[in-house]
């Protein structure tokens, strides 16, 4: 081979390597599953490893072996502490990955609660269904020493990419990044918040000029219509099962969705809006991971940071009782009502709240109120669809009990917020992956951004590999 030809061949192989790739390995037309590759001279940098969270068959793709080597991965960014974002991170340890994991602070420290929580539910059903559980809590702890935290508007270099985190507003700590290579910028929403959330701050917008942009589109075709009256429905349905003197069952996420009505519950008390009654948090999940946003009280909004810098506990008010133990738990219903009982899981699919709808749900003078999304074929979905008894812990159970729902508690940004959050970029940007929903919503999402803001998107599909030109 002559000097020219090596010479060329070496441009060559430089143009190749220095091409920015993108590649969708979970949550493309899809709303769990979130991870992403992104690949640049030669190196190659994670964005989530989430869990799938479906039906048993979608599921089982947790087990299948990633889309790529772990063990050529630098890097990986955690946009936010849901399993659908975290929950394969163990396994990625447990397939070969040495490299450094990078979030914020608050992301971190409920990561590891909730993989933990989640390590000791796949076991028992590994066990049931005999078969390796997907990874184990020593796992965990090992990938926990490959975490480092990154505050919000800090930067973070590895290889060709800089990574730049901004608040996304979904839950606490949670954060968007803006990501630099190869003279390119591409912005990654995580799930992105709605307006005014009870604890936390709202998003700001990015205007940093981008010329990608991946969003989240869970409520892609949605408009959550009582966020501003949330708390008054709140109290409306408070004061109705008080009069019916009745149970109210809230079944609830544990991360965030909890922590919001318990904030609004102490404002409620506090200011005497209503009766003083006894109010449950039966989780012990939700217990400890309400312990960590006593540590990192700098994230809350205004209103909250002002309570919590006068001395206020925002977590503790007359009557709020945290059930840890079972024994603690069994003991509610030897409470006469009316009482409140918070409980996981948030789609009635496992969890305490089950023991409680057993119980509560036959009886007319009782309330069930549903504050967050409830998919289809979901037990909650099914109570809140009006089904007239529903199979509980393997008994038929009538649902008698008042049926409730208020959309505003939702931590997701809603169509109309997903089109305000894109708008400062539509100057710069070239196009537009519509991702995190399910595939007829991610469609029609990307259609809508093509109408309202004039800019090229598409809603990918997983495996698909883009090049970033
Ligand atoms: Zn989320």
């Amino acid at each position: 081979m002559g000097r020219q030809d090596d010479c060329e061949r070496r441009v060559k192989k430089y143009i190749i390597q220095s091409v920015m790739k993108l590649k969708f390995f979970g949550g493309a037309k899809m709303v769990t599953g979130a991870n992403y590759l992104l690949e640049s001279s030669g190196e190659k940098i994670i964005i989530d490893c989430g869990l799938y969270q479906c039906s048993n068959y979608c599921e089982r793709h947790n087990f299948d072996p990633f889309g790529y080597d772990p063990k050529e991965i630098k890097a990986v960014f955690i946009t936010h502490a849901h399993i659908d974002h975290t929950g394969r991170l163990p396994k990625l340890y447990k397939d070969g990955f040495r490299g450094t994991i990078y979030s914020t602070p608050p992301t971190k420290d409920f990561a590891r609660e909730l993989l933990l929580d989640s390590e000791d539910i796949l076991r028992r059903e590994a066990e049931r269904e005999k078969r390796e559980p997907l990874y184990a809590s020593e796992d965990v702890d090992s990938m926990m020493k490959l975490w480092e935290s990154v505050d919000y508007k800090e930067s973070v270099r590895v290889g060709p990419f800089k990574v730049t985190l901004e608040n996304s507003g979904h839950i606490l700590g949670s954060a968007s990044f803006i990501i630099e290579a190869e003279d390119k910028t591409i912005i990654f929403s995580g799930d992105l918040g709605n307006s005014n959330p009870p604890l936390i701050k709202e998003w700001e917008s990015i205007t940093a000029p981008a010329d990608y942009c991946l969003i989240e589109s869970a409520y892609g075709d949605r408009v959550h219509e009582d966020v501003d009256k949330r708390k008054e429905l709140l109290e409306d349905v408070i004061e109705e099962t008080i009069k019916a003197g009745g149970v109210l069952m809230i079944p609830s996420f544990t991360l965030e969705r909890i922590q919001g009505l318990l904030y609004q519950l102490n404002e409620l008390v506090e200011n005497g809006r209503i009766p003083k009654l006894p109010i449950y948090v039966d989780s012990p999940l939700a217990i400890k991971l309400t312990a960590v946003y006593k540590w990192h009280e700098s994230y809350f909004n205004n209103e909250a940071w002002r309570l919590v810098s006068n001395d206020k506990s925002l977590f503790s008010f007359p009557g709020l009782k945290l059930s840890f133990s079972k024994e603690e738990s069994m003991n509610i219903k030897k409470v006469p009502p009316p009482k409140i009982i918070i409980a996981g899981s948030g789609m009635s699919q496992g969890g305490r709240i089950l023991f409680h709808e057993k119980e509560y749900l036959p009886d007319p003078q009782n309330t069930i109120l549903f504050v967050g999304y409830q998919s289809a074929g979901s037990l909650g979905r099914r109570i809140l669809d009006g089904e007239k008894t529903v199979r509980i812990l393997g008994e038929e159970i009538p649902v008698n009990a008042r049926v409730v729902h208020i959309s505003g508690y939702s931590a997701h940004a809603d169509q109309k917020r997903l089109l305000k959050w894109l708008e400062p970029m539509r100057g710069t940007l070239k196009k537009v992956f519509v991702v995190q929903s399910d595939p007829d919503v991610s469609e029609r999402f990307a259609s809508l951004v093509q109408d309202k803001l004039a800019i090229e998107a598409v809603a990918p599909s997983e495996g698909d590999e883009v090049v970033l030109e």
